[in-house]
């Protein structure tokens, strides 16, 4: 790995989004380059950082390959836009046009309360409202639940598509209209008043939250809105060789957009309980296994607990304690390819203690050899 982002943001591989967000605030206020001890190197490095770990799926590859793919995963970039950009479109002659491209995402959060947009509504927030939440849940399986995989239940209450209107937050059998705030293109112009003066954008309107239209008459049921918090139960499919603290994302599974936005997405991360033979490193098996003396001595046919049951392990003679052996492609099916890993077997000589008479004689006999 490049770089430890968990270390720069200075939170735990096991931070939640909540969390790693805060961090990531509070480091980027106190680095802030326009700020008396500010540090903008320092500054890229966090924003770096929290381009990878601030988005659920770019962390879990971030976490399973060292780096994240896609888009906005340049380095030192707002999604693309770095510091200088930010400073050029926002300062210099006062008043500048913003152009229709500039993506507000992190960078609303982040400079709210120093530039005075952001969280007081505007295009940003109505536009994020359109798609719906991310969910993110835990789930206990069982050790051999998780080798082998499994189909489970999860029980969310949670944002749903609203089943009178379908989401369209229109009364059933009444019209959807052009709207009149925007004539339709879902776009309004703004002006942003900040320090380093004020600025013209469009931005998304709020009224039709950008989607140029509007219902003539709201869904009594959802309130306009096309969703409803209500349980939802369904059956999840939890793959074979899935390991304790991994993720699995179900798409759109997540709180439903309003009024017919795109669905979030549902992260599940597994916990996966521990199992009194067996352990797991990675998708290997191992445990461990008694022998007499002379089955170590002379060697043995001895049988071995796996995961497919028990099977015959033929230990040689002369044996020692400690003598692992491997059973190829009797552990945990790989996640992510063919194939299963091994089972690795350690076994243990036992000294035998309170010997008889006769095998004290015996013993005896044997040290005389
Ligand atoms: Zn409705
Ligand atoms: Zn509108």
């Amino acid at each position: 790995m490049a770089k430890n982002y968990y270390n720069i943001l200075g939170v735990s591989k096991n931070a939640t989004q909540d969390e790693i967000k805060k961090a990531f605030r509070k480091l980027a206020h106190q680095c802030h380059p326009d700020k008396k001890g500010g540090d903008e190197a320092k500054f890229k490095e966090v924003n770096e950082a929290y381009q990878a770990l601030g988005n659920p799926e770019k962390r879990k590859q971030y976490d399973q390959f060292g780096q994240t793919f896609g888009q906005g995963a340049r380095p030192g970039g707002f999604g693309g836009m770095n510091w200088e950009d930010f400073a050029r479109a926002s300062g210099g002659g006062g008043q500048s046009q913003q152009s229709a491209n500039f993506d507000f995402g992190d960078l609303g959060d982040m400079f709210g309360d120093l530039f005075g947009f952001g969280r007081s509504g505007g295009a940003r927030r109505t536009r994020r409202s359109t798609r719906g939440n991310d969910i993110q849940a835990e789930m206990a399986i069982d050790f051999r639940e998780a080798a082998f995989g499994t189909e489970k239940f999860i029980d969310l209450y949670k944002q749903n598509t609203c089943s009178k209107c379908s989401g369209n937050g229109a009364e059933p059998g009444t019209k959807i209209d052009i709207c009149p705030t925007c004539q339709g293109s879902g776009q309004v112009q703004q002006v942003q008043r900040t320090i380093l003066g004020s600025f013209q954008s469009v931005g998304i309107c709020p009224e039709c939250h950008g989607e140029g239209k509007k219902a003539t008459k709201k869904c009594r049921h959802c309130g306009g809105d096309g969703r409803i918090k209500e349980n939802e139960k369904f059956k999840v499919k939890i793959p074979a060789g899935i390991n304790n603290g991994e993720t699995i994302r179900l798409a759109y599974k997540g709180e439903a957009g309003a009024r017919g936005g795109q669905a979030g997405d549902l992260f599940i991360t597994m916990k996966v309980k521990q199992d009194p033979e067996f352990k797991r490193d990675d998708d290997n098996i191992l445990s461990e296994v008694d022998v007499s003396f002379s089955q170590a001595a002379l060697g043995d046919k001895i049988s071995v607990n796996t995961l497919d049951g028990e099977i015959k392990l033929k230990i040689p003679s002369g044996t020692q304690s400690g003598k692992l052996f491997k059973l190829k492609e009797k552990g945990v099916p790989h996640l992510r390819s063919r194939g299963r890993g091994d089972h690795l077997v350690t076994v243990n000589v036992i000294t035998p203690d309170n010997l008889t008479k006769q095998q004290k004689k015996l013993f005896e006999e044997l040290a005389n050899t």
